[in-house]
């Protein structure tokens, strides 16, 4: 434990908390790999919960899990040819094993499409083999020169969903489906609302027709894309061969969706809603939602409050909470709710001597506010101050991300506020890449989406924000992560 540890605070170096804020609630360490990062036992609990709701999501609708190998055959990543444009330069390639040099030379998988549309020729003969729902839980390796912990690391831990369809429409309607899970994901587990819609030609996913993505505001002002979901057509397909026979008899191939979300989660669930104090994680992800700190002076003291702090450990953990007693000796009561509070944990229980005499505890919450509640009502009001915070915290991040967009702006207002306060831009765009460059390069900012509908402004700009020229839909930008 480093209690000592300060953290800096936001307004003095926002990149300097973020990495103070991860250190002090030990989620994860530098590794003695430039580039890569060790995920410490309280941030890989977020990841597991993460993933727990995550794959029951995916199951519920028809997805099941399986597992392709690290390695993939460098000419597999040939095969497509911008596939292969957008991730060789950032492949490790394995070029020796057992002590001798390799016939083919291994691709570290940047991501599994070819691998598994390659092994899909296999299996898939008929149209009664379609559809293919897969995910797979996995590291990928993909060679970063500026890292970050959790934000962008050369090995990151993710999801990879992939599938194929026998026509275009399910292949698309399966690419939106998961945008939408990602986003309910997003807003009802991590609290954090985000934007969804379509990528700009230039920032879609190397081999995909269409990408689309949410995207989060940080605290910061930046964007932080969260998630991807690509309709791929049947790019992949025609590159590995993987056909199908149709009803009629045909021979078709196949169309396919490919979707992740990562460990950069981590790192937005705490950029949004962290503060000076340290992380604030949301109940729902929370690895230990309730610290319960019995205080005491002397002996006698000692066992009549930890017996109670036992007792509603029980009744809490009994109703599926995260909780823990902290007993530890020689640590003052004042020093153990700094710590909890530093690690994120939303629900403190304070338990003195006359709290035990008056049969309650003291409720606090890492997100403000003191309230004394009755052991018999113990599960009930934590339930509800935990449910209550979830709630809070994802109106705040929605308020926020509100108070720090602009719509339809100008050319100078763009400029002015990527320069200054950041934020989400709204305005009009000509669909020319010339523009989407300039801007890029004028002011950091780049497209984060083209809105989808429920996001777009009521009127839409008819003018583009950079050339004036006539706008073909409305963009979102914004400096990202
Ligand atoms: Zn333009």
């Amino acid at each position: 434990m480093s209690e000592e540890l300060r953290i800096t605070p936001r307004a003095e170096d926002f990149s300097a908390w973020y990495n103070d804020v991860i250190m002090r609630a030990e989620l994860a360490d530098y590794s003695p790999v430039r580039g890569c990062m060790v995920i410490r036992p309280h941030g890989y609990r977020i990841w597991e919960l993460m993933q727990g709701a995550l794959d029951g999501m995916f199951k519920e609708t028809g997805h099941e899990n399986a597992y392709f190998p690290l390695f993939i055959p460098e000419s597999f990543l040939a095969k497509e040819a911008e596939h292969v444009e957008g991730f060789a330069p950032q492949t490790a390639v394995v070029t020796h094993g057992g002590g001798k040099e390799l016939e083919e030379p291994l691709v570290v998988r940047p991501t599994s499409e070819t691998i598994i549309y390659g092994m899909l020729a296999k299996w898939v003969q008929s149209y009664r083999d379609l559809p293919v729902l897969l995910n797979q839980w996995a590291n990928i390796v993909r060679w970063e020169m500026r890292t970050r912990l959790f934000l962008r690391t050369t090995e990151f831990l993710w999801q990879e969903g992939h599938t194929a369809h026998a026509t275009q429409q399910e292949a698309e309607e399966e690419t939106l489906l998961i945008l939408a899970l990602y986003r309910r994901f997003m807003e009802e587990w991590m609290a954090l609302p985000v934007l969804t819609g379509l990528k700009t030609e230039s920032e879609k996913f190397a081999g995909a027709v269409r990408t689309y993505a949410c995207e989060g505001l940080m605290q910061d002002n930046k964007a932080l894309q969260a998630g991807t979901s690509h309709f791929l057509g049947q790019n992949f397909a025609k590159a590995f061969g993987t056909q199908f026979q149709t009803q009629d008899g045909k021979l078709d191939y196949v169309w396919s969706s490919s979707w992740g979300v990562s460990t950069r989660l981590i790192g937005g669930l705490i950029m949004t809603h962290s503060d000076d104090v340290g992380l604030v994680a949301p109940p729902r992800l929370a690895p230990i939602q309730v610290a319960i700190v019995p205080i005491w002076r002397n002996d006698d003291q000692k066992s009549l409050v930890l017996e109670a702090a036992r007792a509603h450990e029980a009744a809490l953990s009994g109703a599926g909470l995260r909780v823990r007693v902290d007993d530890r000796e020689g640590m003052k009561p004042g020093a153990k709710y700094f710590d909890w509070e530093a690690r994120g944990v939303p629900v403190r229980l304070e338990v003195g001597p006359r709290d035990v005499e008056s049969q309650q505890a003291v409720l606090a919450r890492r997100t403000g506010g003191k309230s004394p509640v009755s052991a018999a009502e113990l599960v009930g009001q934590v339930t509800t101050a935990l449910d209550e915070i979830q709630a809070a915290l994802l109106e705040a991040a929605r308020q926020r991300r509100e108070e720090n967009t602009v719509r339809n702006v100008t050319k100078e207002q763009l400029t002015e506020l990527m320069a200054g306060a950041g934020g989400f831009a709204f305005g009009g765009y000509c669909g020319d890449e010339v523009c989407e460059t300039a801007i890029q390069q004028e002011t950091k900012a780049t497209v984060r989406v083209l809105p989808d509908e429920e996001f777009r402004s009521e009127k839409t700009p008819s003018k583009c924000v950079w050339c004036g020229k006539k706008s073909v839909a409305e963009a979102v930008w914004a400096r990202a992560y």
